[in-house]
Parts: C-alpha cells; structure tokens; sequence
C-alpha cells in the first residue's frame, strides 16, 4: 500500500467534480473554530503563516500520484485539515503543482487571512477560489467562526473585497447557515451588502449536514434554504453536500481506510460507501469489528447515523 501523507481522494464533489485533496496544515490547526466544523476542534488557533509541511515534499507527493494513479481528476483543491492560507509557501506550492500538471488548482479557504497582501498575492495564481462568509456582524462571526482574537468580521470582509479588485479566476463563496446563529433577516441583509462588494461568480449555500463540533450547532431546512437561495438571486446556489474540508478515499487495507477517513470527520455509511466506492453490506462487515473493538463510535445526529473513529490505533 502506497502511504500519502498530504494527499486524499479523489473526492467526488458537486463543486469541484472530482478533486484531489492536499492538505497543508497538520490537524487541526485554523485560524477559526467553527461550531459547525466536521473535522473537529480546533487544537491550534493561529495567525501564524509558516511551512507547516515541507513544499517540495507536498509537490513530489502530486507529481507521484499523477504518475502512478490511472484516475481522472478534475481539480486539485489546497484545502484539508485547518486553513491552507496558514500555509505561507502556499504560492510556491500552486507554482511548483503548474510546473508538472494542468489540471486547475482550487483553494478552499476560510478567507480570513485575505486582509493581508501577501495572501491575496498568493492566490492569484490558483484557477478558482472557493472562501467562506458565514457571517458579516461582529455578534454573529464571533458566534459561528469563533476567530482568532487578531480577526475581526469587518477586515475578512474587506480582505475578500481587496482580492476580487485584483483576482481575475473563479470566486465561488460559501456561506454556511446554523439556525438561530447567522440566518436572522438583518445577517442576511448585512450579507448580501457584503457580498454586492465582493461581486463573488457564484454563492454556495450550505448547512450542517454532518456531525458538527458543538452538538447544539443545528441545521436550516430546505424550505429556509430556499428562501435564502431566492434572496442572494440568481449567482445563488445551494450545494448539497458539505465538501468545504472534503474527505479521502482510495487505499487497499479497508480497515486502515475507514479509519483514516473516519478520523477527519464522521460520516454516514452512504457517504462512506460512495467515497470509498465499496457497497454499504461490505463496509458494514468490516465497520462492525471495529465498533466492537471501541475503534468507532456510532453518533445520531437529525435522523441519521454517523460513524466516528475514537482515536488514532493500529489495526493488528
Ligand atoms: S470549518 Fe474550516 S475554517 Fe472552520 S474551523 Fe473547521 S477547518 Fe477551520
């Protein structure tokens, strides 16, 4: 079995079609901790840019898979498991990926470190990018994003702002809804200001449809997405899937698989099965010993079920 350290997937996405992860942060390091987050709490709070994974490591690590993997892949997305802007070579890394391939870069970021300079010039060399915007007044990004104290609502908005002035690519925003949190009328109307300023080519609307990290983190239904979806206007879309950190899939020991996969955030057997592209009856064969054995934790949310794994073990 080939071990990737940075990469996962391909991922079937709604957005991105399907995309080849790399992660540039460790886990779980972000500059916000986000209630909604399907990949747990945030260990590391930061601002701080760095190299948190060797560049040319991360570019030989595409350039084998390309090689090596018969798949199609449609994009490759700079995302993970924290906020891939935190990464501060990350303009080395899109440079050194185009060196060897042309399949699009996309980075999907939370945004908030747009305010600087040197990130919006970084990005410019990505072929689409897909920031959040989950919330414009200060209750409400405080509330759902819970920032590093440095970040305020006012300079991520400004920073997405800045960048659309100068990125001539794809802006594709998501904004993610938790009732009673950011989905008040006056958030909204706050939100669409925002977003007749960042002029983004396309909105995504989304909302918990996966374990969050804080249990009371409740999703809107459909009919309220609606709504919201009909007064963005047209560039408005709701995207069905949550594929903002999307998961991995590929590896031949399917123990050692699930639980890699199930270690980034819990998922539904129908979402692991399409993933992992094995039937629901044979993954429940091999998921069902490793409940047993306290490996995975089962976990209700709304009315389905979620699978979890507890923490980081060897299969024997
Ligand atoms: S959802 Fe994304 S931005 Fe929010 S805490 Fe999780 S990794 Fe960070």
């Amino acid at each position: 079995m080939k071990r990737r350290q940075y990469l996962y997937g391909p991922v079937p996405s709604r957005r991105l079609g399907r995309s080849l992860g790399i992660d540039l942060v460790p886990h779980k390091i972000c500059t916000y901790d986000c209630i909604y987050c399907q990949i747990g709490k945030t260990t590391q709070k930061t601002l701080v840019r760095k190299e948190y994974v060797p560049v040319m490591e991360v570019i030989e690590e595409v350039g084998r898979f390309l090689k090596e993997e018969a798949v199609s892949i449609d994009y490759l997305s700079l995302s993970g498991s924290g906020e891939p802007t935190l990464h501060s070579k990350i303009r080395s890394i899109i440079e050194g990926i185009k060196g060897i391939t042309s399949i699009p870069i996309a980075v999907i970021t939370n945004g908030s470190l747009l305010y600087l300079e040197e990130v919006r010039q970084d990005l410019l060399y990505a072929d689409v990018v897909l920031p959040s915007l989950d919330a414009v007044s200060s209750e409400a990004f405080l509330k759902i994003n819970r920032p590093d104290e440095g970040l305020s609502a006012e300079r991520m908005v400004e920073g997405l702002v800045q960048f659309r002035k100068i990125y001539k690519g794809q802006i594709w925003l998501e904004i993610l809804f938790c009732r009673g949190v950011n989905d008040s009328q006056s958030e909204l109307t706050l939100m669409k200001e925002a977003i007749d300023r960042i002029m983004p080519d396309q909105i995504h609307i989304n909302t918990v449809v996966r374990p969050p990290s804080e249990r009371w983190a409740a999703p809107l239904n459909r009919k309220e997405m609606e709504r919201i979806r009909a007064f963005f206007g047209e560039t408005a879309m709701i995207i069905s899937e949550f594929d903002r950190h999307p998961f991995p899939l590929t590896e031949r020991d399917i123990k050692e698989e699930i639980l890699k996969i199930l270690r980034r955030r819990p998922l539904s057997l129908n979402d692991l099965s399409k993933g992992m592209g094995i039937p629901t009856e044979e993954l429940e064969r091999h998921i069902q010993p490793l409940i047993l054995k306290g490996n995975i934790e089962v976990r209700s949310f709304g009315e389905s079920v979620f699978y979890e794994a507890v923490k980081e073990i060897q299969i024997s």
